[in-house]
């Protein structure tokens, strides 16, 4: 997998959620699935528990209810760096982690990895 896609007014609105939980980390479940060698991000979901102010390493996907429509987690970086920590690689769930880091105004904010932390390309649709 080389691609993620997803739409512009849902890369808007996971933008629009981190610049709203600035300081603090957001944390989201990213549903889609595969489609045609790209992985394909339709909606994401707020993790049942309330997760506004927890570390991204304190959340704990597997406390999640079994749902193979969720692909990956998205999370934001407050630091400015859209890259994955160690720790981030060691909390990998799915086949994507989706990372924004402040100031969360554009796409240019967003990174997307695989499990090996390699930056897969983010295309966006109008
Ligand atoms: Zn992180």
């Amino acid at each position: 997998m080389e691609e993620v896609s997803l739409r512009r007014d849902l890369l808007e609105g996971i933008l629009a959620y981190s610049r709203e939980a600035h300081p603090k980390e957001a944390i989201l479940l990213l549903r889609g699935w595969v489609e045609g060698g790209s992985i394909r991000i339709e909606e994401v979901v707020i993790p049942p528990l309330a997760t506004h102010g927890l570390g991204f390493s304190d959340f704990n996907p597997y406390a999640l209810p079994f749902d193979p429509s969720i692909i990956g987690l998205f999370h934001t970086h407050p630091s400015g760096i859209a890259e994955p920590s160690a720790e981030d690689l060691n909390h990998f769930y799915g086949i994507v982690m989706v990372i924004a880091a402040y100031p969360y105004r554009s796409e240019g904010d967003v990174k997307a990895f695989d499990a090996a932390g390699r930056e897969l390309r983010l295309e966006v649709a109008d």
